[in-house]
């Protein structure tokens, strides 16, 4: 006899198992299936979590390195301890997926282990871990199984010469030449890493840029900014092969638009083309639920599949593959479902690269809005000119806010530099309020804070920055 619930859902990384607990909030009994042998997803186990605890790390080392004597800080012999950095990593993640563990005992959710498959509207069928079947009467079906590495032709992984960002969070030891293929976020991130730790770290990419979804002027600061740090960069240029060796792997280079051939040796490859939707062994062609051309679930904007009562949230799904959007659909549905009127707003998600400086972003790029032919105002303003940066003797970057012409309202805001990732969230909040550059410059901010150069920024929106 199946078990009966008024929510299930398939997966429980931040989509899933967000998801799961507004619904049990809500007074549903509710289910999550997930395969794996911990709670979190790709991010809690081998994604956000654990590479931020190395960015973190690796920072530490690298500040101690070569960032302290302008403080007066001086220190002998540095030493790298990887085993207990990647011990630290591994506690880390431990920690946070457990953590999810107390919260669906918390809420009385059932965690369902093993892999899941959707039999029908209403029944899911599981593939119990360690042997066995369970079949799940559902009230709702919510698909939350996430994304994977997408695969490069002629580069195939083995998790230890060729890695994926999973095998990138875990090697044995530092490369002595890591080349990472693909400038996006994850690349950049895990490159400055291993960078950090003393490789040698050469980015391949195809695009004639790095981060391509971000404000142009931010990314060529953020190139040049990387440079600095030692990481070398080939754009507009396509890997076309790999023959491993005992002693490393030799690439194959190409111009992106074709041409000569050449050679790149190195000891690691991290291959960080993007990631794609995860579906397999799900049955939705059997139930008949439509994915688009590129293998997302489509989804209307309660969510529901084209099949009713099937539900899907996350990376799955149209969106930037991020945990908080995930996070923010996992409420949204279980709102919808329980009669509420859950949403998103797409247009003030945050999407934050960890690298130092850091990185963030949200609404639309000066490109974008070109490209709209919508009217915009520029306000910047330089963390130079901005005292808590200066005595922290970090003054890279800028802030950048783009706000409507006619409105004033704020339509995006870009920063790089240090703490950017907290920063960017004063103009989320004003952003979801439909805020405008005026009530940021109006708001009274705390002195002396890096938030300033977010408030004469605003200021330079309509040209009266006090600071510069
Ligand atoms: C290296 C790396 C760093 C990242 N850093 C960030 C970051 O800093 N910030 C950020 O916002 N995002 C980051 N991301 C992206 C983030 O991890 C994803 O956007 C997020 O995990 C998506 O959540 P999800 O719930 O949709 O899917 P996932 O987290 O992928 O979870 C899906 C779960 O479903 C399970 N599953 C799949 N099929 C089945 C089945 N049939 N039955 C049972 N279980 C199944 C899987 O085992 C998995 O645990 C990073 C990703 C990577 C790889």
């Amino acid at each position: 006899m199946a078990d009966s619930y008024d929510f299930v859902v398939i997966g429980g990384g931040p989509g899933g198992y967000v998801a799961a607990i507004r619904a049990a909030q809500l007074g549903m009994k509710v289910a999550c299936v997930e395969k794996r042998a911990a709670l979190g997803g790709t991010c809690l186990n081998v994604g956000c979590i654990p590479s931020k605890a190395l960015l973190a790390s690796s920072e530490k080392f690298a500040e101690t390195k070569r960032h302290l004597a302008v403080h007066g800080v001086k220190v002998g012999a540095v030493e790298l301890d990887l085993p207990a950095m990647m011990a630290h990593k591994d506690k880390v993640v431990a920690d946070n997926t457990k953590g999810v563990e107390f919260l669906f005992r918390k809420h009385k959710i059932a965690w369902v282990k093993g892999a899941g498959r959707i039999a029908r509207a209403g029944r899911v069928e599981v593939a119990v871990a360690g042997g066995g079947e369970a079949s799940l009467d559902a009230g709702h079906i919510v698909i939350a199984t996430g994304s994977e590495s997408a695969p490069l032709a002629g580069v195939a992984l083995d998790e230890k010469q060729i890695v994926s960002s999973t095998g990138a969070l875990a090697l044995a030891k530092v490369p002595s030449h890591l080349v990472v293929i693909g400038g996006g976020y994850i690349g950049l991130e895990m490159g400055s890493v291993w960078r950090r730790l003393g490789a040698q770290v050469t980015v391949v990419e195809f695009l004639d840029r790095i981060v391509p979804g971000m404000d142009g002027e931010v990314g060529k600061q953020f190139q040049r900014l990387l440079e600095r740090q030692g990481i070398k960069f080939r754009l507009s240029t396509k890997v076309t092969g790999a023959a491993r060796s005992e002693s490393g792997v030799k690439l194959a280079l190409e111009p992106a638009q074709g041409g000569a051939s050449e050679a790149l040796d190195c000891d690691v490859v991290l291959v960080a083309i993007g990631r794609r939707p995860y579906t397999e062994g799900l049955g939705l062609e059997a139930c008949g639920v439509a994915r688009d051309n590129r293998g997302m679930i489509q989804v209307d904007e309660r969510f529901e599949t084209s099949v009713k009562g099937i539900y899907a949230i996350g990376d799955v799904i149209r969106g930037p593959m991020l945990a908080h959007k995930a996070e923010d659909e996992g409420v949204a549905v279980a709102e919808i479902l329980a009669g509420q009127k859950g949403h998103v707003n797409y247009d003030a998600i945050p999407g934050i690269v960890y690298t130092w400086p850091e990185v963030a972003s949200v609404g639309r790029t000066e490109e974008q809005l070109k490209q709209a032919q919508v009217q915009y105002k520029i306000g910047k303003f330089p963390f130079t000119a901005n005292g808590r940066a200066r005595a922290a003797a970090e003054t890279d970057g800028f802030v950048k806010i783009l706000a409507d012409a006619a409105t004033d309202r704020v339509l995006g805001c870009h920063i790089i530099g240090p703490d950017a990732g907290t920063l960017i969230h004063e103009v989320v909040v004003a952003m979801e309020f439909g805020g405008s550059a005026e009530d940021i410059a109006r708001t009274c901010h705390g002195h002396p804070t890096l938030n300033e150069a977010v408030k004469e920024a605003a200021l330079a929106v309509d040209k009266r920055p006090i600071h510069i």
